[in-house]
């Protein structure tokens, strides 16, 4: 398939493949994005890399360019805040650590959201190990389709609506970063930050202009403000925010595959943007360069 992607088509900085909560394979997430049009794509599962190189061999054979990348998992408080990571060193120690760390806690806690869930329906940790792939980064997502295997719901948007609410009963948190330090570890692997998603409604809700200031003084580079999950009021709110601290904005899909209703493409991001990401990052580079 190589010539037939345009390398100046269009620009969706926000993918997830089921080495997070994505249903699809790293390298059938970048064959969907060809088959999409799109010319560029970031793959940035939840807290893990290790999708990058099957992602990079998927570029060579379809000609989509991929720009290696992460969705870091930090508290805010109660509050849950998506970091996305572009272009950071892989190897980066503290990084590495770090995630290790968050992964394994999001293991423990699934664990202890199915017990108790095991409690009132049929459900066992081998259903969700069963919609996982090995070593992957665990989430209420595979906990979601378990749930729906068992047929105690129709598909994961219900599981999200009823037993895996956070007000549904079950929730439990995960042990993650606070943002600052996110975007510390992030700047200091040579990679670019941007905010996800920063204006969702419930356990994603804004955080405040003091917060911003702050990750901008540590080295924030974007706010990711073209997303479905992003309210009108709020849109407006980041724009303003965007323009007062000289941010670059980003548009996505954050396609999860079957697993939510977002398509490829859906949201993208300015050519100049991207340049401005990729000048900025020193940790390593896009597939292909
Ligand atoms: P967790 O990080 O385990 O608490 O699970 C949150 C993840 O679930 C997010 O990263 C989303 O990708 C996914 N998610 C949240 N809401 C929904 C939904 N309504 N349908 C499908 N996936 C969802
Ligand atoms: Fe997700
Ligand atoms: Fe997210
Ligand atoms: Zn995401």
């Amino acid at each position: 398939m190589p010539g037939h992607i345009d390398p100046r088509g269009a620009i969706d900085l926000h993918t997830h493949s089921s080495v997070s909560d994505g249903t699809e394979a790293p390298f059938e997430l970048v064959r969907a994005a060809a088959a999409a049009g799109l010319g560029t794509i970031a793959l940035t599962d939840h807290d893990s890399t290790a999708g990058w190189s099957e992602a990079f061999a998927a570029a060579d054979e379809t000609g989509v360019r991929v720009i290696p990348g992460m969705e870091l998992s930090t508290n805010y408080g109660p509050v849950s805040v998506h970091m996305l990571a572009y272009l950071f060193d892989p190897l980066d120690p503290r990084l590495l650590a770090e995630t290790a760390e968050i992964r394994d806690g999001r293991l423990h806690r699934a664990e202890r959201i199915v017990e108790r869930i095991g409690r009132d329906y049929d459900l066992t940790w081998a259903d969700v190990l069963a919609q996982s792939v090995d070593g992957g980064t665990l989430g209420r997502p595979h906990i979601a389709d378990a749930l729906v295997a068992k047929g105690h719901v129709s598909d994961r948007s219900a599981a999200f609506q009823s037993i895996l609410h956070w007000q549904g009963g079950y929730y439990e948190k995960y042990y993650a970063p606070s943002p600052l330090e996110g975007v510390r570890m992030i700047v200091a692997a040579g990679g670019v930050p941007v905010l996800a998603h920063p204006a969702t409604r419930g356990r994603y809700r804004v955080i405040e202009e003091e917060a911003i200031a702050e990750l901008v003084d540590a080295g924030l580079f974007g706010l990711e403000i073209h997303h479905r999950d992003n309210t009108e009021d709020g849109k407006e709110r980041l724009f303003e925010l965007a323009a007062k601290y000289d941010l670059v904005v980003t548009g996505s899909s954050d396609y999860h595959g079957e697993g939510k209703p977002n398509r490829l493409g859906e949201n993208t991001t300015a050519r100049e943007v991207l340049d401005r990401i990729l000048a900025a990052a020193t940790g390593t580079t896009a597939y292909p360069a």
